[in-house]
């Protein structure tokens, strides 16, 4: 594996890929490593927003995708036992959302990124960042017996949820809440005509349920992490969650599994900071709170386009500090951060999620914002203007 480049970018899911394609597009010498061998599979519940598909439009991905199997969708139905709500994306102005099985996304970023001019390095196992005083300058990688040094004047962690370079700068920061975990599987489509995926939300956690292709649909099932009793096997505690969610079991029950169950927990990740000299922090390593709203893919999309320019701007200067990173992120997901956030409360709280669900559900004009915000096609600010939050929450 090369011992020197300009950047190295640990992690090629799609915050990775993402990065390193859009660096090396721009002539800078980028090694993009991984522990995995791609195609490879990552619980996810495969659910693109519309402003995570602007982004793959924008990297230049768009076109290997659409021609993929992948289901275009117009939307997601969340529903509780007494009230509903159509995210809908299928207004004509509109771009729909994307469901894809994460196999076939991440290799085609993956051969993206390469085809952009990244050196991909597979099956290569990072331990964790190089140091010279405060300054991370490469990785230190295991090969067999071995521990060599890639140096480089930046590194990427875009390591996911575990981030093993985050960990060893001493990054993480604790999550008291939510304390989650999710599990997914896919299942072998019985018709072809759904144009939108459900989110079955029930008294303890929630199941979303979405094409992402033309013959397989993904589900992917979020619970307290306190309600996995001990030594229960992960498909045991799946049916028995799906139990707790009728609605999610009655679309499910026609269907057959056809992988395993994929777990993750926790969910949430906190991080005390984003970027330091010789190094910053992109998609899940940066900082994950829950699926429901869909975010981390359009995150890591997103993240990737402001890594790169940070990135860019911190070969240019001799400490390698990526000035502005912290605060372009803030700028960019900081007022979403909020609007999931005031969702996760409502969604703890059980009953009380009904409510702001009956005033979602019928159409225009509060549905229709609502749903650009979690698209992230429309800024989130504008659900937490007090006249919308008054128009939502008023008795
Ligand atoms: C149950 C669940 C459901 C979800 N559903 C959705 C959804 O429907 N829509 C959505 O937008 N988001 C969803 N998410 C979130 C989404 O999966 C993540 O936000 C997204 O995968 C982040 O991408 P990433 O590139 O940052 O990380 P990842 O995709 O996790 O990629 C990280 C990469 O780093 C590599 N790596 C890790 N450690 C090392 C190491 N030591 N050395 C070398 N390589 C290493 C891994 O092999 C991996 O390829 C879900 C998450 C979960 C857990």
């Amino acid at each position: 594996m090369t011992a020197t480049a300009d950047v190295v970018v640990v992690g090629a899911g799609p915050a990775g890929a993402a990065t390193a394609a859009l660096l090396a597009q721009r002539g800078h010498h980028v090694v993009l490593a991984d522990r995995a061998a791609f195609p490879r599979d990552k619980a996810c519940g495969e659910y693109l927003s519309p402003g995570a598909v602007d982004a793959l439009e924008r990297l230049g991905a768009l076109p290997a995708i659409s021609a993929a199997d992948a289901a275009w969708l117009a939307g997601m139905q969340v529903s509780t036992a007494r009230a509903s709500f159509l995210i809908n994306y299928g207004r004509a102005e509109r771009r729909p959302a994307l469901g894809i099985r994460r196999a076939v996304l991440d290799a085609l970023l993956v051969e993206h990124a390469q085809r952009a001019g990244a050196r991909v390095a597979e099956r290569v196992h990072v331990r964790g960042a190089a140091l010279e005083g405060e300054r991370v300058v490469g990785v230190h990688v295991r090969d067999g017996d071995r521990v060599s040094l890639v140096r480089a004047h930046v590194t990427v962690a875009a390591d996911g949820a575990r981030s093993p370079v985050a960990r060893s700068l001493r990054l993480d920061a604790p999550v008291r809440w939510p304390r989650r975990l999710g599990i997914v599987a896919h299942y072998a489509a019985t018709s072809r005509d759904a144009d939108h995926g459900v989110m079955e939300v029930g008294k303890h956690g929630y199941c979303g349920i979405a094409p992402v292709g033309e013959r397989v649909v993904a589900a992917g099932l979020v619970t307290p992490l306190r309600a996995k009793r001990r030594g229960e096997s992960t498909a045991a505690f799946f049916e028995r969650q799906l139990a707790t969610i009728p609605r999610a079991a009655e679309a499910l029950a026609g269907m057959k599994r056809v992988t395993g169950f994929r777990g993750v927990a926790p969910l949430a990740r906190r991080v005390r900071s984003v970027a330091g000299p010789g190094y910053l922090l992109v998609g899940d390593a940066a900082g994950f709170l829950d699926p429901f709203t869909g975010e981390g893919l359009f995150r890591a999309l997103r993240g990737a386009e402001l890594a790169a320019d940070a990135t860019e701007r911190a070969l240019e200067r001799r400490d390698a500090l990526p000035v502005g990173y912290a605060a372009e992120r803030a700028a960019a997901f900081e007022e979403k951060e909020r609007v999931c956030v005031l969702v996760q409360t409502f969604l703890a709280s059980g009953p009380l999620f009904d409510y702001p669900l009956r005033r979602l559900a019928p159409p225009p004009p509060l549905a229709a914002l609502f749903s650009d915000v979690l698209g992230d096609c429309a800024p989130a600010r504008l659900a937490l203007r007090p006249r919308y939050l008054a128009a939502l929450l008023r008795p």
